[in-house]
């Protein structure tokens, strides 16, 4: 599953309530800093962590048990809920007829993103075609249309034609006829000036309903700044964090990308085309704490 090994040190300090026979500060205190070790092991930011433990201790201490429900079973609903406070909300993505554009730096997942959330929708019925506009890494124009191929998503790009934009007007005007057009563009290694350029001319041609800005987990809490970075440039409506099953730093990124306001839109866990998740911060968090 993802993020196993934070999800099992949750768990494991929600144990220590099973044993104590009473809730009382000393238990509260002690799964507080099992929950505390497990977030910054998962790169969470100190102070982050250090705001949730004292709600977490406040509210477990102070506030009454509701009807119905035991002083265990009490606290491991508040913890369940500060740790949705911290990864936020979810960007909404809905099944229609739209321009999805794809942006990220080189490397963090995109074709791979792009090919997977074509399948997505497919999936659900409705009929998705991609767009390779990205001319500037070798090998992605045949890497998207092998992945496009495989699952008989419609494909148009231009092998050796640096014309990203005019890609994308040719490209769009020949998709047409099918229902999401989902538009993969180039990275960089970092946001250099011409990504900029290049992005903000493909945004002009594509008018995109969707803008997906691709961050690999990994980078952990440096997702905040690429966040803030890529929407101040083109401006974002969601965010996909791939490659959270093989990092121990996605708390770090989840948490990262909720505090600059961006919305998590999806999460990628492996990478086959079905190993996309809609992010879902209450069901997320339900199958972390187990
Ligand atoms: P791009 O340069 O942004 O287009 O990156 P790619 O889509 O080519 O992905 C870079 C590498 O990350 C590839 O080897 C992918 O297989 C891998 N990758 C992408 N998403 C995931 C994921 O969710 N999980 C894992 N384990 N690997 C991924």
């Amino acid at each position: 599953m993802v993020m196993d090994k934070l999800g099992s040190s949750l768990q494991d300090a929600l144990k220590k309530l099973v044993g104590a026979g009473r809730i009382d500060e000393r238990t509260v205190t002690e799964v507080v800093k099992d929950i505390q070790r497990a977030l910054l092991q998962a790169d969470v930011n100190v102070k982050l962590v250090m705001q949730m433990s004292s709600h977490i201790k406040e509210r477990a201490l102070k506030e009454e048990v509701p009807p119905g429900m035991n002083p265990r079973e009490h606290v491991i609903k508040i913890v369940y809920h500060e740790l949705i406070s911290i990864v936020g909300r979810s960007a909404d993505i809905p099944l229609k007829p739209q321009t999805i554009m794809m942006i990220g730096l080189q490397g963090s997942g995109k074709t791979t993103t792009t090919s997977k959330l074509s399948r997505y929708f497919q999936r659900k019925g409705m009929k998705p075609a991609v767009v390779c506009a990205d001319t500037f890494r070798p090998g992605a124009y045949q890497q998207l249309k092998t992945l496009c191929d495989k699952l008989n998503v419609p494909f148009y790009g231009e092998e050796d034609n640096p014309d990203a934009v005019g890609i994308v007007e040719r490209g769009l005007a020949e998709l047409e006829k099918n229902d999401v057009l989902i538009v993969d563009t180039a990275g960089r290694h970092s946001l250099e000036a011409d990504l900029i350029d290049e992005m903000e001319q493909i945004h002009k041609v594509a008018q995109p309903d969707y803008t997906l800005l691709v961050l690999d987990g990994a980078i952990g809490q440096q997702a905040s700044e690429q966040a803030r970075a890529f929407n101040d440039s083109v401006g974002i409506s969601g965010v996909v964090i791939s490659k959270l099953d093989g990092t121990a730093k996605g708390g770090g990124a989840l948490s990262a990308v909720s505090e600059t306001n961006s919305a998590i839109a999806f999460i990628g866990v492996g990478e086959t085309p079905d190993d996309l998740e809609k992010f879902e911060p209450d069901r997320f968090i339900s199958r972390l704490l187990g």
